[in-house]
């Protein structure tokens, strides 16, 4: 079976959910005790969060540069970037190992499109929101994104996964503005869709929270790696 090697962590809270979830669908779909083969390399957050807030975004590439590196030398087939904000150093990344990286924003590009929806919001970390390494990319894979345009919304958002999302913290009052925030998108820029670019967002916001699919990126990227398994069993 091949190796699945995880840059986990970015937070603890998702990186339980691909890990819960990628073997309980493994298991599900070959039975008795299969599971799946997972390296995760689960890093310190703090120390990350501290320097993204510095713009020391060298200091984090040497990191994830040496970890994606060191599950490569002990057999991982295929990286995965659990956190999309971290996608931001995936060219470089890429560029430090002979094996490939599976895209956060190509998996939930795949499951858009299977949906018929090319008219997305994208919500996630400020920086995914205002930066275009992610957008870019679902751009590229045929999809027209919008983020929200106010700076205190892109504050507030970005504000509650990291001081309550990413610490297990499931806020009522947080859940009301996102569902606010989405449903203003719904009526300014007349989305069919809303991708849940953070992998802690799920978490808050369900399918029925909102009129228009939701596309979770944790679950795009589940769903894609038991796909490479199984299609490579
Ligand atoms: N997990 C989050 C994401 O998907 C945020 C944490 C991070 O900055 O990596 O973007």
């Amino acid at each position: 079976m091949k190796k699945i090697g995880i840059i986990g962590g970015m937070s603890y809270e998702s990186s339980l959910h691909y890990y819960e979830r990628i073997n309980k669908i493994i298991n599900d779909k070959l039975g008795s005790l299969y599971t799946a083969e997972i390296i995760m390399y689960s890093v310190n957050f703090q120390s990350i969060e501290q320097y993204m807030r510095q713009n020391n975004w060298e200091a984090i590439e040497k990191e994830l540069c040496d970890i994606a590196k060191k599950l490569e030398s002990i057999g991982a087939d295929i990286i995965v970037i659990a956190t999309n904000t971290m996608h931001k150093l995936a060219d470089k990344i890429q560029e430090n190992i002979s094996i490939p990286i599976l895209h956060i924003a190509d998996c939930v590009t795949k499951q858009c499109l299977e949906q018929n929806v090319k008219r997305v919001g994208l919500l996630g970390t400020k920086y995914t929101m205002t930066e275009d390494f992610l957008k870019d990319r679902l751009i590229k894979n045929g999809l027209d994104v919008y983020v929200p345009n106010k700076e205190k919304e892109i504050n507030e958002i970005d504000r509650v996964i990291f001081k309550e999302l990413c610490v297990g913290k499931i806020e009522n009052s947080s859940k009301q503005y996102y569902i606010n925030v989405i449903n203003n998108m719904i009526r300014e820029f007349k989305i069919d869709g809303i991708i849940l670019g953070c992998t802690e967002i799920e978490m808050l916001i369900k399918d029925n929270d909102i009129d228009i699919p939701i596309f979770d990126t944790t679950q795009a990227h589940i769903n894609s790696i038991v796909d490479y398994i199984l299609q490579n069993l």
